[in-house]
């Protein structure tokens, strides 16, 4: 099946509101381009040179989205154009993007990533964690960085009850991270959760951005 009819079918699945978020992580320019001629505009990308490159020789009213992990040293090189960070998955990765945004005076939409699963993956805030982080005042001083929401992959597996309790207990905390910090900004509005595997299952749990890569396009070089 070719990649515009890919779109449309996937596009079709998605409960209303939800938002596709195309992850192109190692697909050819040309691949994009044809996402691109479809009518798409949202594309994940989770390494940063390559999503330099990228953003360099393709159209600029692509909206580029981070959806790997950000090693801080490398924030300066996508601060000048992202649109969203997906995978902010510490204190100390925020500050370093506030201080980097300060510097060209832009104001960069983050969402906090979440670690939800049980063990696959090592990166992002516990519950705990990020209730102690907003608890603190030092969200208030960063002007430059905008929270727009939680970020969390469930584990990988095909147990699909876990799978849907953890987007549960993610969607949980979303709500009350929102009522207790949030609740005076619209602009925290965002879940994304659900990726090809249980983008179904995370849109019937609330999820209002999913990142699918492998449904979109031919199957990656490598991952
Ligand atoms: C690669 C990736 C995706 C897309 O995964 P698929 O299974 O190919 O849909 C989504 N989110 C993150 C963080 C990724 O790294």
């Amino acid at each position: 099946m070719c990649i515009a009819s890919k779109f449309r079918d996937i596009n079709n699945s998605l409960l209303p509101g939800v938002k596709l978020i195309a992850v192109s992580k190692f697909q050819s320019s040309d691949n994009i381009m044809q996402a691109y001629q479809a009518g798409h505009r949202r594309f994940g990308e989770s390494r940063v040179q390559e999503l330099s490159l990228k953003q360099a020789s393709l159209p600029s009213d692509i909206e580029w989205h981070f959806v790997g992990h950000l090693q801080r040293n490398k924030v300066k090189y996508i601060v000048p154009f992202i649109s969203l960070i997906h995978s902010v998955d510490s204190a100390q990765l925020l500050m370093e993007i506030n201080k980097s945004a300060a510097k060209i005076d832009r104001q960069i939409p983050c969402l906090l990533q979440i670690h939800i699963a049980g063990e696959d993956n090592k990166y992002g805030f516990s519950p705990e964690e990020i209730r102690s982080f907003l608890q603190e005042d030092s969200l208030k001083k960063m002007q430059h960085v905008q929270i727009q929401g939680l970020m969390g992959m469930a584990s990988f597996t095909d147990k699909l009850d876990l799978v849907r309790q953890e987007f549960r207990q993610l969607k949980q905390l979303f709500d009350e991270i929102k009522s207790r910090h949030f609740s005076e900004q619209a602009k925290f509005c965002e879940l994304s959760m659900g990726m090809t595997n249980d983008y179904h299952i995370a849109m019937q749990e609330h999820s209002t951005m999913v990142r699918i890569g492998t449904a979109l396009f031919d199957q990656r070089k490598r991952d």
